[in-house]
C-alpha cells in the first residue's frame, strides 16, 4: 500500500496542526501543506506554482477559514518548488523561512524575486510571531531545510526530511557539501527530542518515531559499510559501487535516488578520510 498522500481538504493531524494535500506536477504528485495555531492560523508550505495545486489550495483554505480570512503568513519548510511554487499567487503578507533557502529561492530565475522574507539565522531558535512552535535546521535534503517542533504536544513537521516509506533525496549538486552527514547529524538530534509524531511533506505520519529513526539510521550506516567495503574491492565511481552493491537495478527513478545516496556516501566517506576523492572536470572517482 502506499504511503504517499491522496489530495483532499484540511484535516486535524494533531492537537494544534491541520493538513491539507494538493496536487503536484512532480513525484510523488502529492504535496502536504499544514495550518499550525499560533494565535493566528499559519500556513507551513505554499504547494506547487501549478493552476492545479494553487487553485486546490486557495480551495482549501477558504473551506478552513472562510472567505475573508488568510493565513497570518507563511512558514517555508525549503525551497524546493513543489513547497515553494504557490507563494506568488498566495501573494503572503509574510514569509518565514531560513536565510540558506531564502538565498537559494531568490537566485532561482523561475521564482519570484520581493517576497516579504523573514530570514531565520543559525540552527534552531522559535518561530518569530508563532508561539509554541520552534525551528530545527535540518540539512542533506534541501539547505536551509526547516523542521517545526511543537515541545507541548511533541509535534515534529517534518517536510521532506523524514518520509514514510519513501526514501529521502539527498542533495549532491554541490561536490563539496556533505549531505549524507548533515542527514545522519538530523536523525539523532531529532532522536533526542523523542516526537510523538512526525508529519511527512508528502507522505502519511510517521506514528512510531523513535523506531523509525532508528531503523533509518542503521540503514544508513549499513549504506556506508558496504560503500566502503565496494571501494576496497576496487570500485571507483558512485556507479560502480550502485553496481556492485545492488546488480542491475530496474527502473529509472530508483536507480537514480541509489545513485544519489551512493554519491553522497562516497563524498561522506572522503569527508571524513576513510576514502580519497579524485577530482577532474568530468568525474568525480574514489580510491582505499
Ligand atoms: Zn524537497
Amino acid at each position: 500500500m502506499s504511503s504517499v498522500l491522496p489530495v483532499g481538504g484540511f484535516e486535524p493531524v494533531g492537537p494544534d496542526c491541520r493538513r491539507a494535500v494538493v496536487p503536484s506536477p512532480w513525484p510523488p504528485r502529492s504535496v502536504a501543506v499544514f495550518l499550525i495555531d499560533g494565535g493566528r492560523p499559519w500556513l507551513v508550505d505554499a504547494g506547487a506554482g501549478s493552476t492545479e495545486s494553487v487553485e486546490a489550495l486557495r480551495r482549501a483554505l477558504t473551506e478552513e477559514l472562510g472567505p475573508y480570512s488568510e493565513p497570518a503568513g507563511v512558514i517555508l519548510s525549503h525551497n524546493h518548488l513543489d513547497h515553494s511554487g504557490g507563494l506568488e499567487a498566495l501573494d503572503p503578507e509574510s514569509v518565514i523561512a531560513h536565510e540558506a533557502a531564502v538565498d537559494l529561492f531568490e537566485a532561482d530565475i523561475r521564482t519570484p524575486s520581493g517576497l516579504p522574507f523573514t530570514r531565520l539565522r543559525g540552527s534552531s531558535g522559535a518561530i518569530p510571531g508563532v508561539p509554541g512552535w520552534q525551528w530545527i535546521l535540518a540539512e542533506g535534503h534541501a539547505p536551509g531545510h526547516l523542521l517545526l517542533w511543537n515541545p507541548e504536544s511533541a509535534t515534529l513537521l517534518a517536510a521532506d526530511q523524514f518520509l514514510l516509506g519513501l526514501k529521502t533525496p539527498l542533495r549532491i549538486a554541490d561536490p563539496d557539501e556533505d549531505s549524507f552527514g548533515a542527514y545522519l547529524e538530523s536523525l539523532d538530534r531529532v532522536a533526542e527530542l523523542e516526537p510523538a509524531v512526525m508529519l511527512s511533506g508528502h507522505t502519511e505520519a510517521i506514528r512510531e518515531p523513535a523506531k523509525w529513526l532508528d531503523r533509518e539510521r542503521r540503514r544508513l550506516i549499513r549504506q556506508l559499510e558496504r560503500t566502503r567495503d565496494a571501494v576496497k574491492s576496487g570500485a571507483r565511481t558512485a556507479e560502480e559501487v550502485t553496481h556492485r552493491t545492488y546488480g542491475s537495478v530496474p527502473g529509472e527513478g530508483a536507480r537514480q535516488l541509489l545513485l544519489r545516496e551512493k554519491l553522497a556516501a562516497l563524498r561522506h566517506l572522503a569527508a571524513r578520510g576513510e576514502v580519497r576523492r579524485h577530482r577532474t572536470e568530468e568525474l568525480e572517482s574514489f580510491s582505499a
